[in-house]
């Protein structure tokens, strides 16, 4: 139990002025609160001697209400001292939490959900924040007020009677001990029934339009039952423990006032102790069911923290497989690029998705890539982009290996308008100026222009300032895509990637956009990836990808004058055109 603080170490060493006071101020509360039963001792004492008189009542009496006082501000200053250090560490962690996230690669975006990673950040971290306030407090009450209640019976009372009426603790102890260690295993399962519940809201409401299209609204919500259903069963396992922690301690309490009424009454008959003694020694015992009970609730506490904390540190504790080397080359993508991989798997695939894929891309110049869907295009871009690391072979920019270069510069050299492409929530303006904020209003219309998307854009309500993604206008297709090439070509990459980024744009808006590219992107290099044969028929080589392997490869004049998959399609695509222009 107690382990769960030595995972707090850090935060308390950073925080150690503002624990000190609050942990202080709690002690000192717990010895006024004390001192009332033995002050109401002694004037029962007075009164049953018959020396009780006005002064004496009256200075005892302001004495009680003194300490109310200090009591009021200990209390108020310990709680902002705790409950401040608690929202503090919450934020700490977040942001660990989430600079964490930015560094990692597409193997731990593919291996944890956005649902299960959004409970960390949320669910979880509050969990933690959770021991750092009510945590520390529980602890340092429960043992102050304990220890000092246990020690006024020793000492003002009588230690014999003390010590035969807390024989029952130990039961507490062992109890607590035991059931501490399976509410942590169980808190952990219910941690994570709600991190899988949470990814299913997640991607419920992400997919609304879909699952509504298909009618499937039913049969997600009986899916989603199961899921709460599963949260309710893990979360009642727990409680089951918990509500048999608390009568355990109701069966102590009891046990220690049977034995202290016994043994007092007897020790009061002898002589030993007073009445007045008695009586504050049962209030005593009064007092010790706080904190007693307090343990039931600090284990509690502590528990869930810790099963949370246990949670977040895997997380943090996943090793991204792509690392950049000690002193990597810092400096600007310049030259050819030589593609060389004779094998690369999926992790987790045993079979290979890429073999014996090589090319050599001279600076300034276009390569198209083509081929059926699912034959390697996209996994090609992802290894040249380094997300992935575990290939056989070497890919290398300007000579230089790619694994060399510092993670940024390949970053900023490279950019890729994807095939599922992304905006943020914001407005157009900064969604074209995303890689480069500091682009004005006039460069920001030029790649807008280069990306045939600038009169669209004039035609949106407020212009650029239209809000796009999630909260704003709904964008078609084909402007997205457009919006997302100027977002690739305001970084003014040496290397552009386009994966399939025209296919949502008619012919002639395509043509449009190729010609300007191959204008403004002379002396640069693009790679260009599509299913239809014009976007990539001028470029300087064309290689087609069949299985994960090159099946051809050449100038489109060559290609086409070969018996094979790039004819095959080129001819179908042509004859599809004719039809069209035909049918209008
Ligand atoms: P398309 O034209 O449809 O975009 P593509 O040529 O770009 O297809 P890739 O996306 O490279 O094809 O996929 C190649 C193969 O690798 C496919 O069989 C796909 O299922 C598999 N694949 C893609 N991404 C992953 C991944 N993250 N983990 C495991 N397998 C993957
Ligand atoms: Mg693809």
């Amino acid at each position: 139990m107690f382990n769960t603080f030595k995972k707090y170490t850090w935060f308390f060493k950073l925080r150690w002025k503002s624990y000190t006071f609050g942990v202080s101020a709690l002690i000192i509360c717990a010895i006024l609160q004390v001192l009332n039963p033995k002050i109401i001792g002694t004037i029962i004492d007075h009164f049953i001697g018959g020396t009780l008189s006005w002064k004496i009542l009256l200075f005892w009496a302001s004495l009680i209400l003194i300490f109310s006082l200090v009591m009021y501000a200990l209390r108020y200053g310990w709680r902002m001292a705790l409950f401040g250090n608690s929202t503090l560490i919450e934020s700490i962690l977040r942001n660990r939490l989430f600079s964490f996230f930015t560094r990692m690669d597409s193997e731990f975006f593919h291996k944890y959900r956005t649902g299960d990673l959004m409970a960390h950040a949320t669910n979880d971290l509050s969990a933690i924040r959770f021991v750092a306030a009510d945590g520390v407090l529980t602890l340092t009450d429960a043992l102050s007020l304990g220890g000092i209640t246990l020690f006024s019976m020793f000492f003002f009372i009588d230690w014999k009677l003390t010590l035969i009426a807390i024989l029952p603790f130990p039961i507490l102890i062992v109890v607590s001990t035991y059931l501490g260690k399976m509410i942590h295993a169980r808190y952990r399962g219910a941690l994570q029934a709600f991190s899988s519940m949470n990814d299913h809201v997640q991607e419920s409401v992400t997919g609304m339009k879909v699952l509504k299209t298909f009618g499937e609204e039913k049969e997600d919500l009986s899916a989603f039952k199961k899921e709460t259903q599963h949260v309710v069963d893990e979360n009642q396992r727990v409680y089951k423990l918990k509500a048999a922690l608390n009568p355990s301690i109701e069966i102590v309490m009891g046990l220690t006032y049977v034995i202290a009424l016994l043994v007092g009454g007897s020790y009061v008959q002898s002589g030993r102790i007073s009445i007045g003694d008695l009586v504050a020694f049962i209030s005593y015992i009064g007092m010790m069911q706080w904190p007693l009970l307090a343990v039931g609730g600090l284990i509690n506490t502590l528990e869930r923290g810790s099963a949370a904390y246990d949670r977040v540190e895997d997380l943090l504790d996943y090793a991204p497989s792509i690392v950049e080397q000690k002193n990597p080359y810092r400096r600007a993508l310049d030259g050819d690029i030589s593609f060389d991989v004779q094998s690369f798997a999926y992790p987790d695939d045993t079979e290979p998705t890429l073999t014996n894929i090589d090319f050599h891309l001279e600076k300034g110049k276009m390569l198209g890539l083509v081929g059926r869907t699912g034959s390697g295009k996209s996994t090609i871009y992802k290894l040249l982009l380094r997300d992935y690391d575990q290939y056989e072979g070497k890919i290398s920019y300007g000579g230089i290996d790619i694994k060399e270069y510092a993670l940024e510069s390949l970053k900023k050299g490279i950019a890729i308008v994807p095939q599922e492409n992304f905006l943020f929530s914001t407005t157009i303006r900064e969604n074209i100026r995303f890689g480069n904020p500091a682009l004005s209003q006039k460069e920001v219309e030029t790649y807008a222009k280069l990306a045939n998307i600038h009169e669209d854009i004039l035609e949106f309500p407020e212009g650029y300032d239209t809000e796009v993604g999630e909260r704003g206008v709904s964008l078609s297709g084909g402007q997205k895509q457009r919006i997302a090439i100027a977002r690739a070509l305001a970084v003014e990459p040496e290397c552009l990637i386009l994966d399939d980024s025209l296919s949502a744009v008619d012919a002639q808006t395509e043509e449009a956009i190729l010609s300007s590219l191959k204008q403004e992107r002379m002396h640069k290099t693009t790679i260009i990836s599509a299913h239809r044969i014009s976007s990539i028929m001028h470029a300087d080589e064309i290689i087609v990808i069949e299985k994960g392997s090159i099946s051809e490869r050449g100038t489109h004049q060559e290609l086409i004058g070969e018996e094979g998959w790039y004819n095959d399609m080129y001819q179908k695509q042509q004859l599809e055109k004719k039809l069209d222009r035909e049918g209008e």
